[in-house]
């Protein structure tokens, strides 16, 4: 795999991160890093680019509800539906979630972005996160809280989970002409104007 230089993610403020007005304190969190963000607007999801979004490969379905019935049943719980069932439950919740107000979309564009943006967001449960996290420093909800109320745990960030995650996603948010190209500071420091060209047989771990 070649040094992903310009590796992108789609990162939304998911509506808590609106609503309890942390927009600027998460976004300045990715700033500060020195990624760059390439693209950003307001939108209010409709049910349909939430499906989208949320969709996934029917074994990717299978692998969620079996790790969510795991997670019930090692709390006691029994759960009487297939693994696809309750993946789709999930996704139900998932799409109340992002749909029940405006979000802020972005994509972020670095050197591993996608590593870096999910270690600033921190573990997907806040009561699980390392602290200097966005799940661990701004939010106190936890599955214990949220299961009760059969709703998605609120962790006010989503970040794309892989490059495929991210191409799809970023095709979904976005426009081709909502996307920016330009140079960030950083980059002139970081990188020579040649750094791919020079580098093109660079293997990440070598
Ligand atoms: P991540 O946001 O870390 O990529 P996933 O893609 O697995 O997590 O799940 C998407 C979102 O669904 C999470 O951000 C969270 O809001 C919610 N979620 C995930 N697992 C659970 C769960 N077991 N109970 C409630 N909500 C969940
Ligand atoms: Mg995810």
């Amino acid at each position: 795999m070649k040094t992903p230089l310009h590796e992108r993610s789609l990162v939304l403020v998911k509506p808590d991160g609106v609503q309890r007005a942390l927009v600027g304190d998460i976004i300045s969190r990715f700033e500060k890093k020195g990624l760059k963000i390439v693209g950003m607007k307001m939108v209010w999801a409709d049910a349909k680019l939430a499906e989208e979004h949320y969709d996934m490969p029917k074994e990717d379905k299978q692998a969620l509800g079996e790790r969510t019935i795991a997670a019930y049943e090692e709390k006691g719980k029994k759960i009487d539906k297939t693994p696809v069932e309750v993946a789709e439950d999930v996704q139900r919740r998932l799409i109340k979630y992002i749909t029940t107000g405006p979000v802020v979309a972005m994509v972020i564009e670095g050197a591993h972005s996608i590593a870096h943006i999910r270690k600033i967001r921190g573990h997907t449960n806040p009561l699980a996160a390392d602290v200097g996290t966005i799940t661990a420093d701004l939010t106190i909800d936890s599955y214990f809280i949220s299961d009760p109320d059969e709703r998605a745990i609120r962790n006010l960030v989503h970040a794309s989970g892989s490059p495929e995650e991210a191409k799809r996603e970023i095709d979904l948010w976005f426009k081709k002409d909502e996307l920016h190209d330009y140079d960030l500071a950083i980059e002139k420091v970081l990188y020579s104007k040649d750094w791919e060209a020079t580098r093109k047989d660079l293997v990440e771990g070598k």
